[in-house]
């Protein structure tokens, strides 16, 4: 067993979809099973959603369970894995505060997941001079500051290892810096994560179904793990493709087209075989389409197919763990009181470095008390 502390989590602003799914969750399942790691914690970051959804505070309560629900249904295993909600640790939220001090506002406004977060939520303009105004009104500052919280999120686990998409890429390397600056001014105490990203490039970041860059639960443009297989066909023919392949005949476009990145996602050989045996194989499928004479009707129902397949022992997993939802907020319950002994620890170890232990410091005590008597 090696020294790895994997952790990860999702915002509970929607369920979990395809995007999360080839982006995370089936690595996680992956690492889950190998056993090749001291501890293992999955989380939901509502306190995170909350930053930018702090006027619905319903949205995230409802979907806790949905999210917790996904896990489960993917095969996540609460008896190897601590899986937990974030605000059920203070102990987040109070080395969030004290991290504060060592980032620079004008690190965060280079951070290019804020950046592109910030745009993607209107709370940035372009001036006339076509400079990005990221103070726009309406940023609030909590979200602003939220790649601090993930960087408590990741170091209170002290996690070796974060399997996430690639979006994620810059939160980690601010959180390399903050440990690294933690650990400079207070002495060595924070652990350095790595990021762990998918293998397949085409899962470092799914589009969405309408061929934006990134699927996402707050573009609306996702297929989601729980959805029916009827739905699942629906979504997968409404896919955006390839806009200059008009007719049957034209030749198609690969690069840029969903219904390709899906298949790259999720295409195995074995796949053609059983539904749809004219091709050996995704390049001979990909060299046909290129050529023209291929349908995207066709390309389509082969990728519902697939997705299905993948799926749906997924959805009858859900539909079993849906019976008993007590359970489901008893594992949350008891992951969260493992996980919050695990930050505890850590928040009294930082305190020690920051010299904020005032009352567990008999020696800090014994030399006031005689500097005072002289
Ligand atoms: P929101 O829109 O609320 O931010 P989201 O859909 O972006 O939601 P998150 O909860 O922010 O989902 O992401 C959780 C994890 O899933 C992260 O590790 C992220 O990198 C990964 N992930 C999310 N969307 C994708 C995607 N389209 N492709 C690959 N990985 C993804
Ligand atoms: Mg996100």
């Amino acid at each position: 067993m090696s020294n790895k502390v994997i952790l990860t989590g999702d915002r509970p602003t929607g369920r979990l979809h395809i995007g999360h799914y080839v982006g995370s969750l089936r690595g996680r399942v992956e690492l889950q099973n190998e056993a090749d790691y001291k501890k293992m914690f999955v989380f939901i970051a509502d306190a995170q959603a909350l930053t930018d959804n702090f006027d619905n505070p319903e949205k995230v309560r409802q979907n806790i369970v949905e999210v917790a629900l996904d896990y489960l249904s993917v095969g996540l295993d609460p008896s190897k894995v601590t899986i937990f909600v974030q605000s059920m640790i203070p102990e987040l939220t109070e080395l969030t505060f004290f991290y504060m001090n060592l980032v620079t506002v004008a690190r965060l406004q280079r951070n290019p997941t804020v950046k592109s977060e910030i745009a993607m939520r209107g709370f940035s303009k372009e001036t006339e001079e076509g400079q990005e105004k990221v103070f726009g009104s309406g940023l609030p500052v909590g979200f602003f500051t939220y790649p601090i919280s993930q960087a408590a999120d990741i170091t209170a686990f002290k996690a070796t290892t974060v399997p996430a998409g690639e979006d994620q890429k810059p939160m980690i390397e601010q959180t390399v810096e903050i440990v690294r600056k933690f650990n400079s001014i207070y002495g060595e105490t924070l652990v350095e994560p790595q990021i762990l990203l998918p293998k397949n490039s085409a899962c470092l970041r799914l589009p969405g179904i309408d061929g934006k860059a990134k699927m996402s639960k707050s573009l609306g443009n996702c297929i989601y793990l729980s959805e029916t297989a009827d739905e699942l066909n629906k979504k997968v023919m409404s896919m955006y493709t390839d806009p200059q392949h008009i007719s049957v005949n034209d030749p198609g476009h690969i690069e840029g087209n969903t219904v390709f990145t899906y298949l790259d996602a999720f295409c195995k050989d074995e796949h053609f075989a059983l539904y749809l045996p004219d091709y050996a194989n995704l390049d001979e499928l990909k060299a046909h389409y290129k050529r023209g004479g291929l349908g995207d009707v066709k390309i389509k129902k082969f990728l519902a197919k697939i997705l299905n397949e993948e799926f749906e022992p997924i959805r009858a997993r859900r539909k079993e763990f849906e019976k008993d939802i007590p359970a489901v907020y008893d594992m949350l319950r008891k992951g969260s009181q493992t996980a919050r002994e695990v930050a505890s620890q850590t928040m009294s170890e930082v305190k020690n470095a920051m010299k904020i232990n005032y009352f567990d410091d008999a020696a800090l005590i014994a030399s006031q008390a005689e500097k005072f008597r002289k």
